[in-house]
Parts: C-alpha cells; structure tokens; sequence
C-alpha cells in the first residue's frame, strides 16, 4: 500500500494550480488509504498573498470527501506559517476551523522567506542558517497549536552556494533542543519529500536528522510531497519509506481530526 501523502497544495493556494480533484483521483489510483490538503495560509506576504479561502476551501474538500468516501479518506488541514510574532492570530485561526491535520511551518523569517535571495544577502550562508533554526525555536517557545512541524531544515534548499557540508552536528546546538522541544510536547515532524526536487536532492529534514529525532524519542512522523503541480504528487515516496525504515520507524502517521493515527508499513 502506497504511504498516503499529508501535504498537498492546490489551486487555494496561489503558487499552485493544482484541482484537488486530480489529486484525489491520482491518489486512488495509487490505492493510498488517504490524502490530506494541506494549503497555505500565512499571515505576513504582502497583499494577503497567502491568506487561505477558509469557507471555499472547506465547502469544496467537504464535497469531494463525500463525493469519494467510498474509495479513500479525504482530510483536510492546512499549512500554517508559524511566527514569534503572529501567536494570538494564529492560535484564533487554527482554533476557529475543524482541520484534521495542521503543519506549522517557518516560511516567513523575520520579514524574508529564504526562498528568496535576499534572505541570504550580507551574510554567511551559515550564519543564515542558524537565523531560520533560531526563528523556529522561537515559535516553539510560544506557540503549539500544529501536529507536525513542517520541512524543519527547509532554509538549506536555497542558499546561492549549497552548504555541501550540512549536517546534524554543524547546527546541533539548534537541531537538539527544536527536536527535543517537539517531542516533549507531544508533537512531530514531516519527511518532507520536496527536497529531493530542490538543489539539495535531500528530504527535509535530511535522513541524518530524522534518525536523531528517533533517537531522541520521536514517534509522531508524517510523510508528503509538498506537492504543487500534480506530477509531484507522491513524489520520491520510495526513499520516504526507505528513510522511515532506515531511521527505525515500522509505521508512519495518518492525522484524523487532530489525533495521530499509526499506519504500519511494510
Ligand atoms: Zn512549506
Ligand atoms: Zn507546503
């Protein structure tokens, strides 16, 4: 059985075009048990480039369940950017919808998504590096509202020269106290396949990373694409699995109503 994929993006957010109805329709036909919607809303681009059409995106995924309940399980969350700054907003926001699945995730950094160039400017890639792993153990001191925490090294996709010697111990003095933070509250993090179609070709977080967060204790892991156009869809889901049996883990998690559930894998 195929993992099922937990972050998906569609034409509610406005850097896909993706018809939900597609998705599902691939997802069937890969024989994955569910799918979850997890689109954009964030609170700080500039035009409310990312607010979420919360009544839309419901009254649509709620008919598409229903369309194919008999044949799959169709959830619907939503990816929330996650900011120091923004925590009564989003607490009200997450709070006020019934989503199955919230990833909180750090895409907004002190006014700058890495995504672009800027991020990088007048600095060492390192130092912004350990910026946007700072900005995450800042959220965390203030708000837990999400399930899993999103591609939590997503800032090394994107830096104009790769950091080709990243790994766990260079930013350890982050990575241990943001991995051991989720855990003791309960929460997880994503293998987030995307990476493998940056300029990393690594999941997010990388494999090294996910084998310390079940050394540490972690057992809350979701699995997703990110995908933005359809033939993204489940992208790379063989070296997920690989990874999640590489780190140790025999199920992954599926989120129904905000509760985790574990699918085993074989
Ligand atoms: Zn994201
Ligand atoms: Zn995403």
């Amino acid at each position: 059985m195929m993992i099922s994929d937990l972050h998906l993006h569609t034409n509610f957010s406005s850097d896909s075009e993706t018809n939900p109805e597609d998705l599902i329709l691939r997802a069937i036909n890969l024989k994955m048990p569910y799918i979850c919607f997890t689109d954009h809303n964030e609170f700080d681009y500039e035009d409310g480039l990312f607010i979420l059409d919360m009544e839309s995106y419901f009254t649509t995924l709620t008919t598409l369940k229903e369309k194919y309940k008999d044949k799959i399980q169709v959830l619907i969350g939503v990816e929330q950017g996650l900011e120091a700054t923004k925590v009564s907003k989003t607490k009200e926001f997450i709070s006020r919808y019934p989503f199955d699945f919230v990833i909180g995730s750090s895409h907004m950094v002190n006014g700058v998504d890495p995504y672009y160039p800027q991020f990088f400017e007048n600095r060492t890639t390192y130092e912004a590096i350990c910026e946007y792993f700072q900005s995450i153990l800042d959220n965390l001191d203030v708000y837990d509202d999400f399930d899993v925490y999103g591609h939590i090294d997503y800032v090394i996709r994107y830096p104009k020269n790769i950091d080709t010697n990243y790994c766990f111990d260079k930013y350890s003095k982050y990575l241990i106290p943001i991995l051991s933070r989720i855990i003791k509250s309960g929460k997880g993090i994503e293998i987030n396949t995307g990476g493998f179609r940056s300029k990393i070709k690594e999941s997010n977080p990388s494999l090294e990373i996910i084998k310390k967060y079940k050394e540490l204790g972690g057992n809350i892991i979701t699995v997703g694409s990110d995908a933005h156009f359809l033939s993204d869809f489940a992208s790379e889901f063989d070296k997920a699995l690989a990874y999640l049996k590489a780190a140790g883990f025999n199920y992954y998690n599926v989120f129904i109503d905000r509760k985790p559930l574990n699918i085993p894998i074989l």
